[in-house]
């Protein structure tokens, strides 16, 4: 009785099916999401001379997930999304296990910020860290425009909105800089990213992503 009576408090539903689950999707929406993992040989890509690792493609539930998360206030499916992509990362081998890296989440706009109440980014980077063993840095970039939703605009358009959106932070990294984000579509924010560190004498040695809207090119 007292058992049963737990485990109400301990379970929770999950997001997509409406079934309790004591964990943050029940196995059978784990087992889906699974199915829009890439396999190996999908990934990572070489885009604007950067390494992008992804974990899958923007699809079923995989976008659905991303979207509840986002929009629906569930940053656990980020930290779960987070621990998928660090444990993918760690059996790719991309990089030697005793090398350091600097993780750096993408930053939102402080305006995004305090709408939506988290980072997503962020959120899906520190559970990343703790898979990973690598070193969460979310100072070392800051948005300091607020920059159109970018879905709708051409790959020039998209690189003129981000123009000057980005300055370094006041914590540099330590280490070469992995940067981390959601969705990958054209690249432009992680490229524009990349050069501010650039300029900074920063070492960048990719992206992970958890999801990626384009596979081929
Ligand atoms: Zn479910």
């Amino acid at each position: 009785m007292l058992k049963q009576l737990l485990s109400v408090f301990l379970e929770s539903r999950c997001p997509f099916c409406q079934r309790t689950t004591p964990e943050t999707l029940c196995s059978y929406c784990l087992q889906k999401l699974f199915s829009h993992q890439l396999n190996e040989y999908d990934r990572p890509s070489l885009e604007h001379d950067l390494s992008i690792f992804a974990w899958g493609k923007y699809e079923g539930q995989l976008k659905r997930a991303i979207a509840l998360m986002k929009y629906n206030n569930q940053p656990e499916l980020g930290s779960l999304l987070g621990q998928l992509l660090g444990e993918a990362w760690l059996d790719s081998g991309l990089v030697k296990s005793a090398q350091k890296v600097s993780v750096i989440p993408i930053p939102l706009h402080s305006q995004k910020l305090k709408d939506r109440g988290f980072n997503q980014a962020e959120i899906i980077a520190k559970s990343f860290c703790q898979s990973t063993g690598y070193s969460l840095n979310s100072k070392a970039l800051i948005r300091v425009r607020n920059t159109k939703a970018m879905f709708d605009l051409s790959p020039e358009e998209r690189t003129k909105n981000l123009q000057g959106a980005f300055r370094i932070g006041n914590k540099l990294p330590k280490y070469p800089v992995l940067l981390l984000d959601d969705i990958y579509t054209a690249g432009t924010t992680i490229k524009e990213l990349t050069k501010v560190l650039q300029r900074n004498k920063i070492k960048v040695i990719g992206a992970a992503v958890v999801a990626k809207t384009r596979i081929d090119d």
